[in-house]
Formats: C-alpha cells, sequence, structure tokens
C-alpha cells in the first residue's frame, strides 16, 4: 500500500527509487525540482516520460492541492486559500504580505485537537495529521500560485504543531534543503499552545527556527477557560520550560496574547503578565482578539490594547501590538476553520 505522499519525498529516497527502479540516476534531481516547486500531479511534469511517471503513481501518492476556494482580503491583500486534500480533508493556508516578503501561514493537521474556546478550528471535527510533504507542499504550492518566492513561515494555521511533532520537524528538515524550498529555519517560527514536554524536546533539537506560545492568559485559573490544554500542564510547568529552552538555545520565545474584550484584556491581568514574564529573554505579541462566529469573545477595543502594551512595556517587556492580516477573509488568527465548504455542510 502506498503511505507516502510524493512532497514527502527527500532527494535521497529519490535517488534510491530510482536505483531500485532502474531510472536514470539524474531524473531524481529533475522529479525533485518539480515537486519543491509546487507540482503535486506527475502528468505536470512534462520532460519525465510516460513509464516513468507511471512507475511513480504506482509508489507514491500523488494528487489533491485543489484549490476549492481562493479569498483576498481588501484590506491588505492577504490571500487565503483553502485546500482539498487527496482522501478529501480540507485545510486552510494564509498569505500575508509584509515588507520584507511573503509569509505563510500553514496548518499542521486537518482539523485540532486542542479545544481553545476562542478558535474556529477547534470547532470542526478533526481529521487528521498532516504528513510533512502535506506541510510543505503548502509553501511550495502557494509559491506557485502567487509566482512569488516564500521568505518565511509561520506553523501557525490549523492544528496544534507539536501534537504532529515528528511529522512538523520532517517539514522543517525538507524546507530547509538547498536543493529543494531552501527556507532557512531562522524563516520558519512554530507556535505551539504549550505542551510541555514536547517544548522539552524540541529544545533539544538544537533547532534555528523561532519560537512562539500561545499564552492568553497570566494565571492558571483564567487559562483553563480559555485553553484546555491548561488542565494539563500549568502555567508553572509552562514557565519553567521556556525558561530552559531560553537558556540552553539562547533563542527569544516570542508569546502570543490575544485580548478579548472584558476576559483578559485588564490592567491586572497585564501586571500579572510583567511579573510573569520579567527578567526572560522573552517577548510579547499582543493580538487584538478576531471575531469567530460561534463563540461568545469579542475584541479589546484598541484603547484597552495600547493600555495593556503600555503596562507592560514600563514594567520591562518587550511586546508588540500585531497588525492584523485578512479579518475580513477569515484569515486571521483563530479564524480558520477549513472554509466555507465545510461550514456550510
Ligand atoms: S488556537 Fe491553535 S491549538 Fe488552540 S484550538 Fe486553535 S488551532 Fe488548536
Amino acid at each position: 500500500m502506498k503511505d507516502k505522499f510524493c512532497l514527502d519525498l527527500t532527494l535521497a529516497e529519490l535517488t534510491l527509487w530510482c536505483e531500485k527502479r532502474e531510472v536514470p540516476k539524474y531524473r531524481a534531481s529533475q522529479i525533485y525540482g518539480w515537486l519543491s516547486s509546487g507540482c503535486v500531479k506527475t502528468e505536470d511534469m512534462t520532460n519525465v516520460p510516460k513509464n516513468i511517471r507511471a512507475m511513480l503513481e504506482e509508489d507514491f501518492i500523488f494528487g489533491g492541492f485543489e484549490l476549492r476556494e481562493h479569498l483576498v482580503s481588501k484590506i491588505d491583500g492577504t490571500e487565503k486559500f483553502v485546500f482539498g486534500l487527496y482522501d478529501g480533508n480540507i485545510i486552510e493556508t494564509v498569505a500575508m504580505r509584509y515588507k520584507p516578503g511573503i509569509s505563510v501561514c500553514v496548518s499542521s493537521q486537518a482539523g485540532c485537537r486542542m479545544g481553545c474556546a476562542f478558535c474556529a478550528s477547534a470547532k470542526i471535527a478533526f481529521g487528521r495529521s498532516l504528513s510533512a510533504g502535506e506541510i510543505l507542499a503548502q509553501v511550495a504550492v502557494t509559491q506557485k500560485l502567487i509566482g512569488e518566492r516564500i521568505r518565511s513561515v509561520v506553523i501557525m494555521g490549523i492544528g496544534e504543531p507539536f501534537d504532529n511533532y515528528d511529522n512538523v520537524l520532517g517539514f522543517i528538515r525538507l524546507a530547509n534543503d538547498p536543493e529543494g524550498l531552501n527556507l532557512g529555519a531562522r524563516h520558519i517560527t512554530l507556535s505551539t499552545c504549550g505542551l510541555v514536554p514536547k517544548i522539552e524536546q524540541f529544545t533539544r533539537e538544537g533547532l534555528q527556527v523561532n519560537l512562539s506560545i500561545s499564552l492568553h492568559a497570566p494565571n492558571d485559573e483564567l487559562r483553563k477557560k480559555l485553553m484546555p490544554v491548561a488542565k494539563a500542564y500549568s502555567i508553572e510547568e509552562l514557565m519553567r520550560a521556556c525558561r530552559e529552552y531560553t537558556e540552553k538555545t539562547k533563542r527569544r520565545i516570542t508569546f502570543e496574547y490575544s485580548l478579548f474584550a472584558g476576559v483578559n484584556d485588564t490592567p491586572q491581568c497585564a501586571a500579572e503578565l510583567v511579573k510573569l514574564l520579567k527578567g526572560g529573554l522573552y517577548h510579547v505579541n499582543l493580538i487584538a482578539a478576531n471575531k469567530v462566529p460561534g463563540t461568545v469573545f469579542t475584541s479589546a477595543s484598541p484603547a484597552k490594547v495600547k493600555q495593556f502594551r503600555d503596562i507592560l512595556e514600563s514594567g520591562g517587556i518587550n511586546a508588540t501590538i500585531r497588525r492584523e492580516m485578512g479579518s475580513d477573509i477569515m484569515a486571521a488568527c483563530g479564524q480558520l476553520r477549513r472554509g466555507k465548504i465545510e461550514a456550510e455542510q
């Protein structure tokens, strides 16, 4: 039975495959080039003979990544792509335009098991985890569709990356390959809701990837109301893992903090957050939370967001108010939910 998606293949694996199938070795780089450029159908590999394409089809999974929806934000040009996978699962990928270049937000799973109260991805049935190649394909296919080089990737779309640890790490290795997408580790950001044992494991990998933690509350009581993961791991345990990460890797951690009106946007919360993060190699991204249909949460006002930032800064914590991207096309943080198609079913 075929179990490898075409973009899961490394150049070394393709070379071995060529040997096994008695295909000239140079075909490996040719096929790898097609895959890295976002080609998921063998019929598009125009310079590869038909018999070799047929052998590829026999041994590996091709297809999928059909574009089910493509939305472009009128506010900032953010583009959302809804892709149908070869087995019927649906995922979303978002391309955001920043001054230094295009950043793509990829999904790591079709659905999410973490159940955060404010998140649209938690409201849909869990499909499955994506393979390394399916995460990579989101970058490669988006790059092909947009026709511009992708500069950076954030693993912040649908799913919890550390709930799909091995494949996400496999993606990072594939994306780094100079013969493939050639995306530097420093241009990749991984965002977790705080699976402590996986943060500890990630610390030991010694990767140059940026780590971001969705915090959203400065204490356990409040965090448990927003994020079920807080019932498994206390803030104390989480902060211990974060300290260990920054001490061992010398790399900064960014904490994502979405501000919900009347829930976690008070001056008391900001003061608690100062105490929690003081002295660490940390940065805080403040996000005026996006409206998510089907949840009770509403955005904190711009004045509240600014007040929160000011309290953090006067307490010595670096904080940035993050610009909303694609909120009019349901492409912003917490809004991804496998497209209009699924929502209407
Ligand atoms: S916020 Fe992230 S971890 Fe939480 S349910 Fe949504 S996708 Fe999953």
